[in-house]
């Protein structure tokens, strides 16, 4: 059958640009403004298809950063929300913006620092940890995920990595070590860029 209307522009969102992008997470980085700290491209996709996005669901997004997370979790489902927890009023804001300008602009954001400010919001389908990762941190976030709630934590520093193996063997769940490298010029040829390893623990309530 061939469809009657144009089911890519359906599928899309319009960006302010007028560029089509997919609600399929994976982004351009470009796409969205921060300070270099952002989860990138191919981790981030990889981090909410395990977070598993459903319509009307609630994420927290533990250190939002620039948002990308919360933004392609909302972006992926029909009336996915997400709430940004974030201390830094600078990442607050490139999340506001960010936010808006990729069609996800009922992202709330809570300023402070979990686990303190995780105290009192609502409980939630999803939990990224993305930033300031600890046992009390995971402990706080575990108890108040709902039932068949996802969880997934990413870590890049060697103290945060020992966090996450140390919940693995007590918790088990899925780790996994990400590692992507980019083709980028080095003079007339090419070479490949390497990121920082991301390890990234999952797990299913
Ligand atoms: N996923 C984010 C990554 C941000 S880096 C993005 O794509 O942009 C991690 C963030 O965690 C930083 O912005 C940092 O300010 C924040 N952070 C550090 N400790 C925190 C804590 N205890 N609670 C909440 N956020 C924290």
């Amino acid at each position: 059958d061939v469809p009657a209307f144009n089911t890519l522009a359906v599928e899309c969102v319009a960006a302010p640009d007028a560029a089509l992008l997919p609600r399929v997470p994976g982004l351009d980085d470009a796409l969205f403004r921060s300070d270099g700290t952002m989860t990138k491209r191919e981790v981030r996709a990889a981090t909410v298809a395990k977070l598993m996005p459903m319509r009307g669901a609630l994420l927290w997004d533990v250190g939002t950063g620039s948002g990308s997370v919360a933004i392609e979790w909302m972006r992926a489902a029909r009336y996915a929300r997400a709430i940004g927890i974030e201390p830094r009023a600078d990442r607050r804001a490139m999340a506001a913006e960010n936010a808006l300008a990729l069609g996800a602009p009922g992202l709330r954001l809570v300023e402070g620092e979990a686990p303190g400010a995780l105290d009192g919001l609502e409980p939630p389908d999803a939990v990224f940890l993305g930033g300031g990762l600890s046992e009390t941190v995971f402990s706080a976030a575990w108890a108040a995920l709902r039932p068949l709630g996802r969880l997934v934590a990413n870590a890049v520093t060697l103290e945060s990595e020992a966090t996450l193996m140390d919940l693995h063997a007590r918790h088990g769940g899925d780790l996994v070590r990400l590692s992507v490298a980019r083709a980028e010029e080095v003079g007339r040829y090419r070479g490949w860029r390497a990121s920082m390893p991301v390890t990234q623990w999952s797990l299913v309530k």
